[in-house]
């Protein structure tokens, strides 16, 4: 076979897999020997943007990625400390020709990228990046006026009329030689973290794709009418195998299309509606790509500089799951217990920690991206934004939801707040739907409401009123 180059590193990020992987599988073509890196980074202990949950799933994930890169003739190459050093070193030791990796969607990765960029040009190495974190990058999908869209519904319709590339063939080997060295694969204590056996999900490509195919054929098709109610195993649960790259958007889309024709029109629904989903996730990559400041700033230049308050005790109550608001502290404890919640409580919670505490939501987002497995820079941050009515296509200010109907609308029979709220196990669900009435609290060792719904509506309505008066 004729190789381009003696020698390549693929430089893996967050793309955590083997299969239907587009620049991997081009490095294998195109280098004689490939090595297959991962940096782990030397944060120790606490990380305002991550977890014991997250960095768990992370470790199974690299167990299983080194196990599928054997298969390919590959070895997985283990470093610790700071990208541009490790990578210097790696290109030295390895006399690397070129450099493969996939394009990060987030800021932080982006300037790392750049730095990588300018000493590979010093050192007279080539360097190959592409994106493929999503079906369509951020510039495939833009207005009639090549600009970026601020709304989701005219992005997602163009986003659905886009031919999808197909998956790409199995790669055959990555003849990785043996002589360089790896250091060990990390497990939580290397970043000084505790497990606390959060997870129930198996880290790994392979769970990952049986989760996917498992949904596929057995939820998606009702997806439309169940994914809303959070005692039904009715989503994907995928989000953390999208955020470390365990499956491909390609891959999943071709599945897609396959169930789509052999689907009834009932079941067609529910698939189409699953896939305007995954153009959420795109949406909000392509507002972190092209608004950045998003990060720091509400996304509506009118809401910055919102008075928020001073979190105050209320702001445990909230993290802990102890705000006597029963769909909320169920919310918070599934995170806990799990570090996943589902889609509608994390609205739940993120809007009665914005509307109802009136604290700013940069905390809640830290929050969550320090428990969530799946926790997404950019779907965290539009997730809250939304949440917040900052965000882009956001519940406009006036639309608060109220927890209490929430949960009669969406827990009606409290199955999904007796799980992870056991002191209300015996409680009748009619008492999760208003507050209590007689101002005692509904069961023993259980709260009552930190505040009061209504009263905090109004204070919200009259807050942002006030704002956007001030701005005129
Ligand atoms: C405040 C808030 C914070 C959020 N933080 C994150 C986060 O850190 N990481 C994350 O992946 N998602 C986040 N979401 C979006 C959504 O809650 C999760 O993607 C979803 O709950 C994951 O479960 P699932 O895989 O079963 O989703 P499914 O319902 O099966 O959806 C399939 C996939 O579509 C994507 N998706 C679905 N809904 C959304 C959405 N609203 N925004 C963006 N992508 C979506 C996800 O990749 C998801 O895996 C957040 C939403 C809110 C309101």
């Amino acid at each position: 076979m004729n190789f381009s180059y003696k020698s390549g590193i693929y430089w893996y990020r967050r793309d955590l897999r083997i299969g239907d992987h587009k620049i991997l599988k081009t490095a294998s073509q195109q280098c004689a020997a490939v090595f297959p890196l991962y940096i782990l980074t030397a944060w120790k202990q606490q990380h305002q943007w991550t977890g014991a949950n997250r960095q768990q799933f992370l470790c199974e994930c690299l167990a299983s990625l080194a196990a599928n890169l054997n298969t390919i003739e590959g070895r997985l190459i283990i470093r610790h400390g700071n990208a541009l050093d490790e990578l210097r070193k790696m290109i030295i030791e390895t006399q690397a020709d070129v450099l493969y990796f996939q394009l990060d969607p987030d800021p932080h990765g982006k300037l790392i990228e750049k730095a990588v960029k300018v000493m590979c040009e010093e050192m007279g190495v080539k360097v190959h990046a592409e994106h493929d974190v999503s079906l369509h990058s951020p510039d495939e999908i833009l207005t009639g006026g090549a600009q970026p869209y601020r709304v989701y519904t005219p992005y997602s319709k163009n986003w659905l009329a886009k031919p999808k590339d197909l998956p790409v063939t199995k790669i055959s080997s990555l003849r990785t030689p043996p002589h360089i060295s790896s250091d060990p694969l990390p497990t939580l204590a290397w970043w000084g973290l505790k497990p606390n056996n959060a997870t129930t999900l198996e880290g790994g490509e392979k769970a990952a794709r049986q989760r996917f195919h498992h949904a596929l054929a057995s939820r998606i098709g009702e997806y439309q009418k169940c994914r809303d109610i959070p005692a039904l195993n009715a989503t994907s649960r995928i989000s953390q195998d999208l955020r470390h790259g365990l499956l491909s958007l390609r891959s999943i889309y071709a599945s897609i299309q396959s169930a789509n024709e052999a689907a009834s029109s009932e079941h067609k629904n529910g698939i189409h509606i699953y896939l305007k989903e995954l153009a959420w996730r795109e949406f909000y990559f392509a507002i972190l790509h092209y608004y950045p400041e998003v990060l720091e700033s509400e996304f509506s230049p009118q809401w910055r500089g919102l008075p928020w308050d001073q979190p105050d005790e209320k702001l445990v109550a909230w993290q802990l799951g102890r705000t006597g608001f029963p769909i909320v502290d169920a919310g918070m404890r599934e995170l806990l217990a799990t570090g996943h919640m589902h889609n509608r409580v994390r609205m739940i919670v993120a809007m009665f920690f914005t509307k109802d505490l009136h604290y700013d939501w940069r905390i809640g987002e830290s929050w969550f991206m320090q428990h969530l497995i799946d926790g997404e820079i950019a779907s965290n941050n539009g997730g809250w934004q939304w949440s917040a009515g900052t965000g882009a296509d956001a519940a406009p200010y006036f639309r608060i939801q109220n927890p209490w109907s929430q949960t009669a609308r969406f827990d009606p029979q409290g199955i999904y707040i007796k799980r992870w709220v056991p002191e209300l196990a015996n409680i009748s669900a009619d008492k999760f739907h208003q507050a209590p009435i007689d101002g005692r609290p509904i069961a023993t060792d259980y709260p009552l409401p930190i505040c009061d719904h209504n009263r905090e509506r109004l204070r919200t309505l009259a807050l942002f009123k006030k704002h956007k008066d001030q701005q005129r």
